[in-house]
């Protein structure tokens, strides 16, 4: 498949590369450049789309979402949930996910084991999402973030035998809760959880087993308690100090600033039946987030696209708005594409094979209004949707030989 007349936002960070084309020769990209280079052999490819001058981009990454989270205003309510309820909730999740765009997620936490089995149904075929990577549930302290979603284990061989009982679930992505949270009644979001050493004897089992872990730490203490546990990701981060982002950078470790998450907690206020606590402490954080945010791209930090998407008010769908978010936050376009599909590619261990177009990559593709640049929430729009090589959206207006064929019929 020949896709032409597009501008390709390339996922690499560079400027856009207008007049170009991208050919598609199974599941992988064969070819990408300016139409006036295209090879014969190339345009001699049957199956042609004109994309008329729209963006294309590599599919978006959320590194950090709750699929079988809804948005409620109320978190705790989820122990109510039947198993059969969760499950439909993270299929409805992650079909809002792929009509936004985006092609792969990292589930950050779940109660069932149903985000682990939709990742394998997409996988299968069975379902039409995006590509998971699921975490299981959050392992936390007794009564800490997310005990009431996760599994409680307290003292460093309760850590690993918990991160050994996510891997028998089928987790391929740990969470440990390293501080407080925003949703958790009865946590500060900027005090430490998780000791250093509870944390690294996580870690340690996560490495033996080839699992990647990712922590929710918000104040410096824990980030810093989770990062000397060399964890692999630092999810909000809202506390970051220049010593912080030094180990960041020095580990390769990556930050998920989730500015849409403090964003849509702010500007909702507790109208819509968020609790005032969570408002309270949601407001407290939000302007260091940012900070942190701006402190960490500055020390070449692995910045990523993490929405948080499932907390009170911030519904699964594109990830137009942390794009937006995170240039308002002063950093170009293409850079906030970048860390939107390479950047969190390279999170998720998954940089050889997606997050960028370049020949030989999976062909993960997404056309937009190229006007996204302007305004980036057009991204959660997308005109076409393209996972693994096959067409998973399509919003295209019917070329003139279609339009002949549908009127044939
Ligand atoms: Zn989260």
């Amino acid at each position: 498949m020949l896709i032409r007349n597009v501008v390709v936002y390339d996922g690499r960070g560079g400027a856009p590369l207008y007049d170009a084309a991208v050919s598609i020769d199974g599941e992988r990209i064969a070819w990408v450049g300016p139409l006036s280079d295209l090879p014969a052999e190339v345009a001699a490819d049957p199956s042609v789309v004109d994309a008329e001058g729209r963006a294309l981009l590599p599919g978006l990454i959320n590194t950090h979402v709750h699929l079988s989270f809804d948005g409620r205003p109320d978190p705790t309510s989820y122990a109510a949930n039947s198993e059969a309820q969760e499950t439909l909730i993270v299929v409805s999740s992650a079909l809002r996910s792929l009509a936004g765009g985006v092609t792969t997620v990292r589930d950050c936490g779940a109660r069932t084991s149903a985000v682990i089995a939709l990742a394998d149904a997409v996988d299968n075929g069975l379902v039409a999402g995006p590509r998971v990577v699921a975490s299981g549930s959050f392992i936390t302290m007794t009564g800490g973030h997310g005990n009431w979603a996760g599994v409680e284990a307290d003292g460093a061989e309760a850590v690993r035998a918990a991160v050994r009982g996510q891997a028998k679930r089928g987790a391929r992505s740990i969470k440990l809760i390293a501080t407080g949270g925003v949703l958790t009644p009865g946590t500060e979001p900027g005090g430490a959880s998780y000791t250093e050493e509870e944390l690294a004897a996580g870690v340690a089992e996560a490495d033996r087993l080839g699992i990647p872990v990712a922590a929710h730490a918000i104040g410096t203490e824990g980030i810093k308690n989770a990062l000397r546990a060399g964890v692999g990701s630092i999810e909000h981060g809202s506390y970051l100090d220049d010593e912080a982002c030094e180990l960041m950078r020095a580990r390769n470790v990556s930050h998920a600033p989730t500015l849409s998450a403090y964003h849509t907690l702010v500007a909702g206020g507790s109208q819509d039946g968020v609790a005032p606590s969570i408002i309270r402490k949601a407001v407290g954080a939000a302007q260091s987030n940012t900070e942190s945010f701006r402190r960490s791209v500055a020390a070449g930090v692995n910045v990523v696209c993490g929405t948080d998407a499932g907390t009170p008010q911030n519904p699964h769908g594109g990830v137009g708005l942390e794009i937006r978010l995170m240039v308002e936050g002063g950093v170009p376009i293409s850079t906030a594409v970048k860390f939107a599909t390479l950047n969190s590619a390279r999170c998720l261990g998954l940089a050889d094979q997606i997050g960028s177009i370049e020949p030989g990559k999976i062909a993960d593709l997404i056309l937009v209004d190229p006007n996204f640049a302007r305004d980036p929430v057009l991204l959660d729009f997308p005109w076409y949707v393209m996972r693994d090589g096959r067409s998973m959206l399509n919003d295209l207006p019917l070329s003139d030989a279609a339009k002949e064929m549908s009127v044939a019929k």
